[in-house]
């Protein structure tokens, strides 16, 4: 067994702390790698209180991870000691649904095995994700990630910039569209250079009036605080396409009504609430809400490198593993610039 040190939380309402637990030995087909960087995602922070419910304890959080990789296993032909890789949301799948078959794991029809906060697929014991200094997995769910790319910048494109590279791709987010992000946080600013740099006209939506220079060096053309009823007026009817990154409860109906006929609005953030929609919002217009979850692995991959071939990667406040409590308060606030990455070396 692999003795690993990490920081867990033992319930919905105790704080991060230092925690060791052990990962398997690497089979044939496994990567071990020593963790360098983990990003702080708030779906750290909604898992580890329980938010949307069922969270298994102990949880060591962490699915944007960047690490070197310390022994592959013999069957392993995708790496090899001292390659820099990532993993991101999920460390398997069934790999024989239509979905899996397709390269789109995320939607595994049998379930995805999360990075934490999930069973073992064969059922014996829980995952450990990445806020920790080692982890094993399967060489299928791991990433290569170019040395180009700055190790800490890199750690957030493993959730946060698949997660909004995909649906802008799936969406044929380029030039000639109007695209709108909602929220500048850790996903809204790796939007805002993703739809930047794919052509688009890049419109963010955040209640921070003091985010509206970084949204612009971001890559936003324009920037409109959502509080303002006059701005939000003005914008009406005029979005092909919107991607909405909050993390807390707020009016979907107000954004939908910036879209264009059979314009289409994308939620990515998953607040705990439920939210209400009248009907109205998206009859008149023919207009559609969607959904999507991070992105499959081949997708993964192309980001990884669409991003080391265009100089794309995250704004991050690089933080001790001490911190991490600290950060998650800062997150709550927004106060996010524009996301915390743990350096591991410090745990
Ligand atoms: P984050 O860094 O905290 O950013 C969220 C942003 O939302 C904030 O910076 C803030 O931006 C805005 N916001 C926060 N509270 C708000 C409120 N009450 N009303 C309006 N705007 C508010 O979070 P993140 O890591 O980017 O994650 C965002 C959401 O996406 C979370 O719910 C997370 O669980 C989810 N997520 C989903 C996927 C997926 O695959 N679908 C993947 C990763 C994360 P402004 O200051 O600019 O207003
Ligand atoms: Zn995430
Ligand atoms: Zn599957």
């Amino acid at each position: 067994m692999i003795p690993t040190k990490g920081y867990a939380a033992q319930s919905a309402t105790t704080p991060l702390a230092p925690f060791s637990f052990e990962h398997r030995e690497p089979g044939s087909h496994d990567v071990h790698l020593e963790i360098t960087h983990c990003g702080v995602c708030h779906s750290d922070i909604h898992q580890t209180r329980d938010e949307w419910g069922g969270s298994l304890y102990p949880m060591v959080p962490g699915h944007e991870i960047i690490g070197v990789v310390k022994q592959v296993g013999a069957s392993v032909t995708k790496f090899s000691p001292g390659d820099r890789v990532g993993v991101g949301c999920f460390v398997d799948s069934c790999r024989t649904c239509s979905n899996c078959n397709e390269g789109l794991e995320n939607y595994c029809e049998n379930q995805f095995t999360g990075t934490y906060n999930s069973k073992t697929r064969d059922g014996s014991g829980l995952n450990f994700g990445g806020y920790s200094n080692q982890i094993v997995v399967d060489e299928r769910f791991v990433l290569k990630v170019s040395d180009k790319i700055d190790p800490a910048a890199a750690a957030p494109l493993l959730c946060a910039g698949i997660t909004t590279y995909s649906p802008l791709r799936h969406w044929k987010v380029g030039p000639g569209k109007k695209v709108g992000v909602i929220g500048l946080g850790g996903l809204g600013h790796m939007a805002l250079k993703f739809a930047h740099s794919f052509g688009a006209h890049v419109v963010c939506f955040t209640t921070s009036p003091e985010k509206v220079a970084d949204a612009k060096r971001l890559g936003a053309h324009e920037v409109i605080l959502s509080s303002s009823e006059e701005e939000m007026a003005k914008a009406a009817g005029s979005f092909d396409f919107i991607l909405d990154t909050v993390s807390a409860p707020h009016d979907l109906g107000a954004y939908i009504n910036l879209l264009k006929r059979d314009g289409t609005m994308c939620l990515v953030g998953v607040p705990p609430e439920t939210a209400a929609i009248h009907a109205f919002a998206l009859v008149m217009g023919r207009k559609r809400l969607a959904g999507s979850l991070v992105g499959g692995l081949p997708e993964t991959q192309e980001m990884l490198d669409y991003c080391a071939e265009h100089g794309i990667s995250s704004d991050v406040e690089v933080i001790p593993m001490a911190k991490i409590n600290e950060a998650y308060d800062r997150v709550l606030k927004s106060d996010v610039k524009y996301r915390f990455v743990i350096d591991m070396a410090t745990l």
